[in-house]
């Protein structure tokens, strides 16, 4: 008889992590409803318990009557070491029902090193990890988030991938799970239901081919209502706002309330692959968000608020909304997360600080204005340096900058310019705060991803970063800045997982197999893990990532539509090694970059909708012509 439940919370590091029970959590009868799905995130509950994505399907799904929504998430070690002695196997938080028994297990794809614990979490469930061996008694095994741009890799172990935006997809989802119920309709036909389902990959129904230097050559589908190509759902008007999110028991990484401001970001960075498969910017008004704040406040009992986009201070309405919310709430402390790198957004930054001002964050990218031209990164050295004199001036006594190294085109200049650039934020600190001034350089290697410009990009080896890492290292601690940089074997890792094709599943597995699990935490990341699996499994892991990859050949993620188009993504490739810059759409004309042609953006006179949602109608030009000089298509 296994041991209990509550028997192994007492034996781990924080019980809370699996006790359930919180602020706003839902608990439902499991013999009054009819379809129950559970939610997982793939990693802790510290770091999955700031996820808004899974909190938003969480209140869709549970506010249906006959619909138990239930949240699980990575046990530690600890509690996985239990868990495997006592046969226990991993369950869900509100009702600590077996995962196995609920009808959906659904994951969340936000970060590539996070797939071992998807094989880790099927298993400890008591599911056969490979698709192929599950029977009707399994549950179907889906996933959605920004990982399923490539689902390749995980395919072998995934039923179902839902692509792009979730709120739609879930509830529709829950209609054919009643009537699979209702019907008992087997597996298989359970799956070929959801292959007509919008926005849904079902790997199982594709075969992949390779050609004779096995090389990716496309994928074969083996059923005729089999789409060769899957578009990702898109909700043209956001829906109200999650303002009743569970509140935890234990500190998480984003212990605050949170109000999405503006989903979509059209600031154009080649290197982002949030700023293609989330297009294009849809804003909620200042009025939604002040009201979404006060029903957070009184919900949650925080005192805090973030206000979540991809680029916050781009929203157009930024410093009315930022101004109602002060003087609406005076206990209110509002949290600005992600910052354009000009002045406006010290401005802005400064209209929410309360009391201390400790680190301001600011994301050049690139340590020259040539290299930034060419990843699109439209900030000038004026623009930061302007906003580091400001910000110093008004108290804040810390500021940290992100780079990337390894950027296509990227000299020994570019990186001796990071250095510099941290050279003068230092001083300018010094000057307004002297010895309290503190200036970090923080840098992440490049991973090239799909569905972006770089997504042909080659990565650097190991041995090409790592003197780039000395030199950065070297220059800033002689210019008294803290620096920080990202295992270049990870940043491996993760682009093979990246841009792999359904082979690479195999080594995944293989990897898990070996240990692998918690790979995006530095102490448990183990390179021969994934060194040993690729070798058994003949996967050419050099070949994937440290390689520039041809613009014409076939890509392993090609049946998966983001909406921008693959001639508008290799144009901004090109104009990378021509260092030709492209404006943001969002407070500019349009650049035609394919989203154009998505149906849930048209509006009645047959323009680019989503310009016109934004309230700005512009004219897109007839006869205009995309980057391979094709004539845009007005239908
Ligand atoms: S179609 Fe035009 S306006 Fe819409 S996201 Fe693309 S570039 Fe921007």
């Amino acid at each position: 008889m296994p041991a209990s439940i509550e028997s192994l919370l007492a034996r781990v590091s924080k019980p809370a992590r699996y006790s359930g029970g919180e602020w706003n959590s839902v608990t439902k009868r499991w013999d009054s409803t009819n379809v129950h799905i559970a939610l997982a995130f793939p990693d802790a509950y510290d770091i999955g318990m700031s996820n808004m994505g899974i909190g938003i399907l969480y209140d869709i799904l549970n506010k249906i009557d006959d619909v138990v929504c239930e949240r699980t998430y990575a046990p530690w070690e600890d509690m996985e070491a239990e868990m495997r002695r006592e046969g226990v196997p991993l369950w869900s938080l509100e009702t600590r029902s077996r995962i196995r028994d609920f009808d959906v297990f659904g994951f969340t794809l936000q970060y590539e090193m996070t797939y071992s614990n998807v094989l880790n979490m099927v298993d400890l469930a008591g599911i056969p990890v490979w698709a192929h061996e599950r029977t009707d008694e399994h549950p179907i095994v889906i996933c959605g988030g920004s990982g399923s741009f490539n689902p390749e890799p995980l395919s072998p172990f995934v039923d179902a991938f839902f692509l792009g935006e979730g709120e739609d997809a879930v509830v529709e989802l829950t209609d054919l799970v009643r009537a699979w119920k209702a019907e008992k309709t087997p597996r298989r036909e359970r799956l070929r239901h959801l292959l007509g389902r919008p926005g849904v990959y079902v790997p199982s129904f594709y075969e992949p081919r390779y050609d004779d230097s096995g090389h990716f050559a496309g994928l074969e589908p083996l059923v005729p209502e089999a789409p060769p190509r899957i578009t990702r759902r898109i909700v043209e008007k956001l829906p109200p706002a999650l303002v009743k999110p569970i509140v935890p028991f234990l500190q998480t990484v984003h212990d605050r309330a949170a109000v999405e401001i503006q989903r979509g970001c059209t600031q154009g960075c080649r290197f982002c692959q949030a700023g293609m498969i989330y297009r294009p910017t849809r804003e909620r008004s200042p009025e939604e968000v002040v009201q979404a704040a006060r029903e957070l406040m009184q919900n949650t009992g925080y005192d805090e608020l973030s206000l979540l986009s991809l680029s916050t201070t781009d929203h157009s309405q930024i410093v009315p909304m930022v101004n109602q919310l002060t003087s609406t709430f005076d206990n209110l402390k509002v949290g600005i997360p992600s910052t354009r790198v000009d002045s406006f957004s010290v401005d802005v930054a400064n209209a929410v600080a309360k009391g201390k001002k400790h680190t301001l964050t600011l994301a050049p990218e690139a340590g020259s204005q040539r290299l930034r031209n060419a990843i699109n990164k439209l900030v000038s050295e004026d623009d930061l340096l302007g906003a580091a004199e400001n910000a110093f001036e008004r108290g804040w006594t810390g500021i940290k900058m992100y780079f990337m190294v390894g950027l296509p085109t990227e000299t020994r200049e570019d990186v001796e310019g990071i250095v510099e650039m941290g050279k003068k934020v230092k001083a300018i600190g010094r000057k307004h705060v002297g010895g309290r001034a503190r200036v970090r350089v923080s840098t992440s290697n490049l991973v090239p991803k799909p569905h972006t410009p770089f997504q042909w990009a080659r990565q650097d080896t190991h041995d090409e970063l790592q003197p780039k890492h000395f030199l950065l290292k070297d220059g800033c601690r002689s210019a008294g800045v803290e620096f920080s940089w990202n295992n270049p074997a990870d940043s491996f890792i993760e682009c093979v997982l990246s841009r792999g094709d359904r082979r690479v599943g195999a080594a995944l597995y293989e990897a898990w197999r070996r240990g692998a699990k918690f790979d995006a935490w530095g102490e448990y990341f183990r390179a021969e893990h994934w060194r040993e699996a690729f070798a058994v499994t003949g996967i050419d892991a050099d070949w994937i990532a440290h390689r520039e990859w041809d613009t014409q050949e076939v890509l392993p993620w090609d049946h998966i539509d983001c909406g921008v188009a693959k001639s508008y993504l290799r144009g901004q490739w090109r104009d990378v090694h021509s260092v030709k810059t492209v404006p943001d759409c969002h407070h500019g004309s349009c650049n035609v970059c394919g989203m154009q042609n998505f149906d849930a953006l048209r509006g009645e006179d047959g323009v680019a909708d989503c310009v016109v949602k934004l309230g700005k109608l512009v004219e897109l030009k007839r006869g205009a012509r995309n980057y391979e000089g094709e004539a845009v298509e007005m239908v």
